[in-house]
């Protein structure tokens, strides 16, 4: 047991703040509460390392999409980023060693997935049950990531399959692909990139597309020597790297967001990549999306559709009806047997099932006031819920830049209420009601007007409709309004049993 951590009567640990999750959100939130001076807090973790998504999905030529100088903390620079996109190994290591660099490892439980968390009234604190362990602290802050769930497709069927199957956020690195007949399912951000590293191994790969995506090609390169030492022996270079690559990045804001017209550039290019890669007409057909560009996240890739044309593979549009136990029946009648499914079917987004475990004041549970879909106070708080926050919660996701950037600004504004509440010795601080209603209110006007509600489906997209993930502007403007706390945002209060009633 560390010191930050003491065991009740109850059979609780007692700590000030327990937080979820170590991935960029959890360690970032845990190296600013170092900076703050409280080392009074416990890092629950369900696996067994940090990294969060870049731990987990460890699939063939999993790498990030978002340029690794802008991808990674502002206080924490990496001078020998090997790519201009870091791969998952590079950005697992970077974790772990700012994990390490901060030795954070003390205050971490491994093997403690969260079961349960229930406020209480009383005294305002949370008490959290783990697999692998009781917790009571005053504040909860969840990083759990908001793609951290592996989602299998709804297919009829798909529970019967006898033979081998995993999704891509759990691959089987000891199953062999060679020589077998392998199914893939989904044709997202994650698909786009394992497929052309496995697409030699099988004897038969079918891809199974129900909505082909918009696809830019990926200016990928290794960083020279010479460039590192630059990085390293003169700063400014990389920080000037890291501001050009924002800047490009918040262009795309003009377009997803204020005019969506501007789009068109995109789809010139994304079309014209078909049309130099794709020969057969059919073919482009079949992998050319009809919805605007920016709608669904663009994906980037330059061997995405060379892959799709190798002779061992086929791409199966025509929707699939059924899955037995050894095949794949599609909506026309045709049927493919199969040894190996793959899911690259994505994540549970918009219904974040750590929400059903969260019960907060006066017993609500956080998916329930969640049942049309997610909404909090700048990402991060939601009335009814004191003491508690999200990194990454709704309405905080990009779909043009790094989210390690609305990550820190989540951080930092996090700390600000933590702070306000400490200043007036409050032992409860919860986000006003009129002030989340507003906030929301405001949000969805401006996405009613954006690229993304265009008329495509996607996991930025509640079932009810409504656009649950993304932020609508510029990552400066998330952070001008984070910055902008205003202490009567939120109902400070002393608990019964502090204040001795
Ligand atoms: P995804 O983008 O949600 O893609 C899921 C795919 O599965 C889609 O093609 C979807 O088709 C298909 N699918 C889902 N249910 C299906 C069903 N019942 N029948 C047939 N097809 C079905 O998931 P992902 O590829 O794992 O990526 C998720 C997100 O993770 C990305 O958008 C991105 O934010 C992040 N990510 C980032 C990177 C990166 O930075 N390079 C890499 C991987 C993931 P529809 O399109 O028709 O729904």
């Amino acid at each position: 047991m560390t010191q930050s951590a003491r065991e009740n009567a109850d059979n609780c640990l007692e700590t000030r703040i327990v937080i979820v999750g170590t991935g960029f959100a959890g360690l970032g939130m845990a190296i600013r509460l170092k900076e703050m001076g409280i080392e009074d807090f416990v890092i629950i973790e369900r696996a067994t390392d940090v990294g969060g998504t870049w731990r987990d999905n460890r699939y063939p030529g999993a790498a990030c999409d978002v340029p690794s100088h802008l991808y990674s903390f502002s206080f924490e620079p990496n001078t020998e980023w090997s790519r201009v996109y870091p791969t998952q190994p590079e950005l697992e290591a970077y974790l772990q060693n700012v994990a390490d660099k901060w030795n954070l490892r003390p205050h971490i439980r491994f093997s403690h997935t969260l079961t349960a968390a229930h406020y209480q009234q009383d005294s305002g604190q949370w008490i959290i049950n783990t697999s692998g362990g009781n917790f009571r602290s005053q504040f909860v802050i969840c990083g759990n990531g908001g793609l951290a769930e592996p989602k299998l497709p709804d297919i009829p069927g798909v529970e019967r399959f006898a033979g081998h199957h995993f999704h891509s956020a759990t691959w089987d690195h000891n199953y062999s692909l060679a020589g077998k007949r392998v199914a893939v399912i989904g044709t997202g951000a994650s698909a786009i990139q394992f497929v052309p590293k496995i697409a030699d191994a099988p004897e038969q790969l079918s891809v199974y597309q129900r909505t082909p995506n918009w696809i830019l090609p990926r200016k990928d390169r290794a960083y020279h020597r010479f460039e590192k030492w630059l990085f390293k022996r003169l700063p400014i270079t990389r920080k000037l790297l890291r501001g050009k690559i924002y800047c490009q990045n918040e262009m795309r804001v003009l377009g997803m967001v204020l005019h969506p017209a501007l789009m068109k550039l995109f789809r010139i290019t994304a079309s014209w990549n078909i049309r130099r890669q794709v020969a057969d007409p059919t073919l482009r057909t079949l992998l050319t999306p009809t919805f605007p560009i920016g709608c669904k996240r663009i994906l980037i890739s330059n061997d995405w559709y060379p892959a799709l044309q190798k002779p061992n593979v086929e791409v199966v549009g025509t929707g699939i009806k059924e899955i037995t136990p050894n095949s794949i029946i599609n909506k026309d009648g045709s049927e493919r047997e199969v040894d190996c499914i793959i899911f690259g079917t994505g994540f549970y987004a918009t219904e974040n099932p750590i929400a059903a475990m969260i019960h907060g004041r006066d017993g609500r549970v956080l998916a329930d006031v969640w049942a049309d879909g997610e909404e909090a106070y700048l990402g991060s708080s939601v009335h009814g819920f004191p003491n508690f926050f999200f990194i990454v919660g709704p309405n905080v996701t990009l779909g043009h830049s790094s989210m390690v950037y609305m990550i820190e600004t989540q951080i930092a504004a996090i700390s600000r209420v933590l702070a306000a509440a400490s200043e007036v010795s409050a032992t409860a601080v919860e986000v006003r009601e009129d002030v989340q209603q507003a906030y929301n209110q405001d949000l969805q006007t401006r996405l009613g007007g954006s690229v993304w509600a265009t008329g495509c489906d996607s996991w930025y997209k509640h079932r009810s409709g409504k656009i649950t993930q993304l932020w609508p502007g510029f990552t400066f403007s998330f952070r001008r309004r984070n910055r902008d706390f205003k202490k009567s945002d939120y109902l400070f209060s002393k608990s019964s049993v502090e204040a001795g009633t």
